[in-house]
């Protein structure tokens, strides 16, 4: 909001909000949806010894018959969770840590996260608060010196450089310097081909991961099937995939007018690229989609971030903005030609209509690429567009339902997939031997995916009254148990804070 303060968040500060790892604790009279698309099962008993769960008895299957019946009350610290599902923590695959004009600091981010059950994220681009910056709080996370997920860091493509790359050699030279500062990977926009080709090359070598939103400005060079034949490891969002289906044409049909620098152009015209693609279930779509499968390139669509292009007034009055949006992050969402994502200066129906439209197509491709085996992961973006942390995940979710996968299949893409994605055998799953990054809740999620809101679930009650149930209860990281109700309470008492710093007034109608 200010300009003389630095655009860079505040730290993470606090690593004192959890309680444990214990020696030995037990989560009693559970049902475990385990992460990998199984079905739920139990009651069970999840025994977890400092940072990894050591066994799950189940009285129809017991996995590890030497410590049935030997976990007495005495000896651990027992949660009775009667009712409860347990799941894995889950992952939000495109997370930004925001800066200072999306938050108040970064614990008001953390905790929005871990209010959520969010156990890891990944950090494509840390691009304003910088790679340095990102890869301290997440070795301060690791070392839970704060209370914060997981955080994987991704360079930005030339960041730091200052110069545009004027050989492939410079390109894997800086690409070879990420990796000894410690980057998991690079987040691409777009590069001249050769360079970018280099690139990926000299990641993939180097053993780091590889993202792309396919900006619009390259797309006619390089689409998401090019990056894909390289070896890219995740498609970000959906740019680049209809531009890889193109039958009767190379470039999208964008109006005399158009100007990318105009976000207005750009997100109205976004609103018409799948209608130019390959029909589903033509020949070039399954093609294409059986190549990216094939190819093992995962998809994180971010369907979430845009879904206000569909429906502008939904999303900026969704429900949580009063109690949880900080007062910074409300103001960057306002339509400005200068704020990235705050796009909707005159908004109208026939914007509305396309965008409708194009998810129908967009949501269709994600579908079909689930269901032909590709790694599906699920990813906010949150910061922008009136998509706010934490929420944006589980509204991710939903979004991933109605594109047609089934809750446990959805709940597969937030955990274990994006755990494959990372690299990361340890996380994502509930199974004996895994670290204890796990989500309690006391609703189930495969029937409401809502439940798992930070504002809840509005239900009728048995007297009539309406009431707010669910809500994550629990929110476990390296066996540290954070009452996750408590968090998002923090969270409300900052955003109350920030009001009355910054003489916003509440609620932000106009
Ligand atoms: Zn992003």
């Amino acid at each position: 909001m200010s300009n003389k303060t630095s655009p860079i968040i505040l730290a993470g500060t606090d690593g004192s909000l959890g309680r444990g790892p214990y020696k030995r604790l037990v989560l009693k009279n559970v049902t475990v949806i385990d992460g990998t698309g199984a079905p739920a099962y139990g009651p069970a008993d999840v025994v977890i010894e400092k940072d990894q769960i050591r066994s799950i008895n189940s009285a129809g299957r017991n996995t590890d018959l030497t410590q049935y019946g030997r976990v007495t009350d005495t000896d651990a610290e027992v949660l009775d969770l009667s009712g409860h599902y347990v799941l894995p923590g889950l992952i939000d695959s495109h997370a930004h840590i925001g800066f200072s004009h999306q938050g108040p600091s970064a614990d008001y981010i953390y905790q929005l996260w871990l209010g959520h059950g969010i156990t890891t994220v990944r950090e494509p681009g840390a691009i304003v608060n910088g790679v340095p910056f990102t890869l301290n709080e997440a070795a301060r996370s690791n070392a839970n010196e704060i209370t914060a997920p997981r955080i994987f860091t991704y360079s930005a493509f030339g960041a730091g450089r200052g110069e545009p790359f004027h050989t492939p050699k410079d390109a894997e030279e800086w690409v070879s310097a990420q990796a000894d500062a410690g980057a998991a990977g690079i987040k691409f926009f777009g590069a001249p081909p050769e360079i970018f080709k280099a690139a990926v090359e000299e990641a993939t070598r180097l053993g780091l991961a590889t993202a792309c939103h396919h900006a619009v400005s390259d797309v006619a060079r390089v689409n998401a099937l090019t990056t894909a034949r390289w070896g890219l490891t995740s498609i970000e969002h959906g740019y680049g995939l209809p531009e890889s289906m193109f039958a009767d044409r190379r470039v999208q049909r964008f109006p005399a007018s158009y100007n990318y620098n105009n976000e207005h152009d750009r997100f109205e015209q976004l609103g018409r690229l799948w209608r130019e693609a390959a029909e589903p279930g033509s020949r070039v779509w399954d093609e294409t989609i059986d190549e990216l499968v094939a190819l093992g390139t995962a998809m994180d669509p971010t369907l979430v971030v845009y879904v206000a292009s569909r429906d502008a007034a939904r999303a900026r009055g969704r429900e949580y903005h009063r109690d949880y949006t900080a007062p910074q992050a409300w103001q960057f969402f306002q339509p400005h030609p200068d704020t990235h994502g705050s796009y909707f200066t005159d908004w109208g129906t026939e914007q509305e209509v396309e965008w409708k439209e194009n998810y129908r197509l967009w949501m269709t491709f994600v579908r079909d690429f689930y269901h032909r085996g590709g790694l599906l992961t699920a990813g906010s973006d949150a910061g922008f567009i009136y998509n706010l942390y934490g929420f944006g995940l589980i509204e991710e979710l939903e979004l991933l339902r109605e594109a047609g996968l089934t809750a446990l299949e959805v709940i597969q893409c937030a955990t274990s997939n994006a755990a494959t994605l990372l690299g990361r055998k340890d996380l994502g799953v509930v199974e004996p031997g895994k670290r204890a990054d796990l989500l309690v809740t006391a609703e189930n999620p495969l029937a409401n995916l809502k439940t798992l809101y930070g504002h809840g679930h509005l239900r009728r009650q048995p007297d009539g009254s309406m009431a707010r149930v669910g809500g994550v209860r629990y929110t476990i990281k390296d066996g540290i148990v954070f009452d996750a109700a408590s968090l998002r309470a923090n969270v409300r008492d900052m955003v109350t804070t920030e009001r009355e710093r910054l003489g916003v007034s509440e609620p932000y109608t106009r």
